[in-house]
């Protein structure tokens, strides 16, 4: 990290004429061609590559990230990515031709072309800082689009690294980094994007839409979570034990999708206690503190919310609790509340609190699921075939997984997104290029279908309206 050249930010007074280059290497049309996107998709792969070591220590300043976990959801998760976007991109760009069109349409040789939307703008959120900065820029690239990338200041030093990868290995006039907070998204909003691409907390989300509406700019809101999960007594405890305390302990629990709160059949309940407690033992056999594979809370703001989560819920704390501000150390921590008015269910916690829920079935675990959050961004759901499509079937969700957490997430092709207020649109995989791009339909009439045409020029006579 420290061998990294300095960069001159772009201040906020430049950001005007950051936009103006960006969107004039939009309209050169030179980002459309197959060549040119699939040589900066090489470039960025080789360019991430170059720099693993450098993100892996950046990752771990910002969030305390170990190798092991930086590496599978962030360095590797993006160079999957772009080898997927590379490989399949020339099948991707390819005209569309339907096949429900009817014989005699079908001779203006209908299909749908994939343009590039245009300009774009994406703003990164700081927990998996790479992966969802980079991720939304692979599919831009992809799809022909040229970006700025405006990455979360709470992980600045994955947000540097970012800036250095960028610059140092993609075409300077089509995609740029602005780095800073509030005054450099605020005057990044007031430009004229044509897609805006934003992943973070919903209250900021109102503030993108409102302000995208103003110029009628499509935009991908990849909100927060209020994930629940369900427990029936059919499921195997162990097995939902150590998935979804998995969910917890990846990141600190700063995962969007990961749990926010689990409801049990009470039958169940001091089963899936115990096997939690097994599980949190087997997974950090020395505790969670000074252990070096378990991150730390991003900053003092998230930690003193978390921690006032904590100390106003009117559960019963069944385990963890220790936490220490300067080290911003957060233990995983259980614990039973009785309702779901508690703060810890009501509200995201977005780290490594685990409220448990006794529920007397799985009818007023639904009921609850749909009382807390109409449209979650996940939904979990353990126990046998009949239960959990019932819970699938009674319940909404941006995504979801069945005795698992979140592995709908994990898988690289499968669109991601949220519904409701948990977000619009999706990405990944193939839906990483659709995302920004145009599907434009086009027909092109020959010449001599012209008498085929002629029923639909006026007069309208009768011998017309007979045929
Ligand atoms: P954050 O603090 O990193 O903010 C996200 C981005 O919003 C940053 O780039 C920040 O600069 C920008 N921002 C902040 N205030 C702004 C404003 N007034 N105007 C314009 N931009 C502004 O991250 P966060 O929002 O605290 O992230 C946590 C939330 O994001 C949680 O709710 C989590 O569930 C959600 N999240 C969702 C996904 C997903 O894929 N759906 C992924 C990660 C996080």
């Amino acid at each position: 990290m420290d061998d990294l050249p300095p960069f001159t930010n772009i201040a906020v007074s430049d950001v005007p004429t950051v936009h103006d280059r960006i969107v004039k290497k939009f309209h050169s049309h030179q980002t459309r061609s197959l060549q040119y996107r699939l040589k900066q998709l090489r470039s960025l792969y080789w360019g991430i590559k170059d720099a693993e070591p450098a993100i892996l220590e950046a990752l771990q300043l910002d969030l305390g990230k170990g190798p092991y976990e930086a590496f599978l959801s962030e360095v590797n998760w993006v160079l999957n990515d772009i080898i997927f976007m590379s490989k399949n991109l020339e099948r991707f760009v390819k005209d569309e031709k339907p096949d429900d069109i009817e014989f005699t349409n079908k001779l203006m040789n209908p299909r749908i072309r994939k343009d590039p939307v245009g300009a774009v703008l994406i703003i990164g959120a700081y927990n998996f800082p790479i992966q969802l900065s980079l991720g939304p820029l692979i599919g831009a690239i992809a799809a022909g689009c040229t970006a700025v990338l405006k990455p979360s200041e709470n992980s600045p030093n994955s947000a540097r690294i970012m800036q250095h990868i960028v610059s140092e290995s993609l075409d300077r006039e089509a995609y740029e980094v602005v780095q800073g907070g509030i005054p450099e998204s605020t005057a990044l909003l007031e430009q004229k994007w044509d897609k805006i691409f934003y992943t973070g907390n919903d209250k900021v989300g109102t503030i993108i839409a409102r302000k995208a509406a103003e110029t009628l700019t499509p935009v991908v809101l990849e909100l927060g979570g209020r994930n629940p999960a369900i427990i029936s007594k059919h499921a195997d405890p162990r097995l939902a034990a150590r998935r979804l305390l998995f969910a917890k302990l990846h990141n600190a629990g700063q995962v969007c999708v990961s749990q926010n709160y689990i409801m049990v059949e009470k039958d169940i309940l001091p089963a899936f206690l115990q096997q939690l407690a097994i599980a949190l033992k087997e997974f950090q056999p020395q505790g969670a503190e000074g252990n070096k594979d378990y991150g730390k809370i991003v900053n003092e703001r998230q930690w003193a919310r978390l921690k006032g989560m904590l100390d106003s819920t009117h559960g019963k704390i069944v385990s963890g609790g220790r936490t220490n501000k300067n080290t911003l150390f957060f233990e995983p921590t259980v614990v039973q509340v009785d309702s779901i008015e508690d703060s810890l269910i009501k509200d995201e916690s977005f780290g490594p609190l685990i409220p448990v829920l006794p529920v007397a079935n799985i009818d007023e675990a639904i009921r609850n699921a749909n009382a807390v959050h109409a449209t979650p961004l996940g939904l979990y759901t353990f126990g046998n075939k009949q239960e959990t499509d019932k819970v699938l079937a009674q319940t909404r969700s941006g995504g979801a997984s069945v005795n698992d957490a979140f592995f709908h997430a994990s898988i690289p092709t499968l669109a991601f997104g949220g519904v409701g207020d948990s977000g619009q649109g999706a990405y990944r995989g193939k839906a990483s290029f659709d995302c920004f791009t145009h599907r434009r339909s086009i027909t092109h009439t020959p010449g001599w279908v012209e008498s085929m045409l002629d029923v639909r020029y006026p007069p309208y006579t009768e011998e017309k309206l007979k045929k």
